[in-house]
């Protein structure tokens, strides 16, 4: 799992091959694009970024041009570790086309309150810059998926 950092304008990932951090502009996420150093080519996210901070979320929530699914989860929480592999699976597979991104809801109380999240491991679907669609409970990758398709085909 890495760690969710943005700036003002993008994501911000560090290069597999050697390590240099290079921006992924918010509104061009699934674009391909190389290291800006060793000119390898960037890959899209494929696991779930942990976000650390409010800023951090609401920037990329809000300027996203990807799908984010959203875990809210706690470390005390026993279903959402269970749900943490799946999420992986998720990550890996839905890299270029959706990000997943984690939220620890004891570290980032104000976020679990502004969402009022009751019950965790709750998962939302983000597009456009607004929830479209939430679901409580652990499950498997494949049951996380079909519900991100079906939110997805189904917003208004
Ligand atoms: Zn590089």
């Amino acid at each position: 799992m890495a760690a969710l950092e943005t700036d003002t304008r993008g994501l911000l990932v560090a290069c597999a091959s050697c390590g240099q951090k290079n921006r992924l502009a918010f509104d061009r996420l699934a674009s391909a694009v190389r290291c800006g150093r060793c000119k390898q080519p960037l890959s899209a996210p494929a696991s779930p970024l942990e976000a650390g901070s409010t800023g951090d979320f609401d920037r990329l929530v809000a300027s996203a041009s990807l799908p984010i699914v959203v875990d809210y989860w706690a470390p005390w929480c026993g279903p959402c570790r269970m749900v943490a592999p799946e999420l992986e699976k998720v990550a890996a597979r839905a890299a270029g086309r959706w990000l997943v991104v984690k939220v620890n809801t004891d570290a980032l109380t104000d976020l679990g309150e502004r969402f009022g999240i009751r019950s965790i491991p709750t998962m939302a679907v983000f597009a456009g810059g607004r929830e479209v669609g939430r679901t409580a409970g652990a499950r498997p990758a494949q049951d996380i998926e079909a519900f991100v398709q079906q939110t997805l085909a189904t917003r208004t």
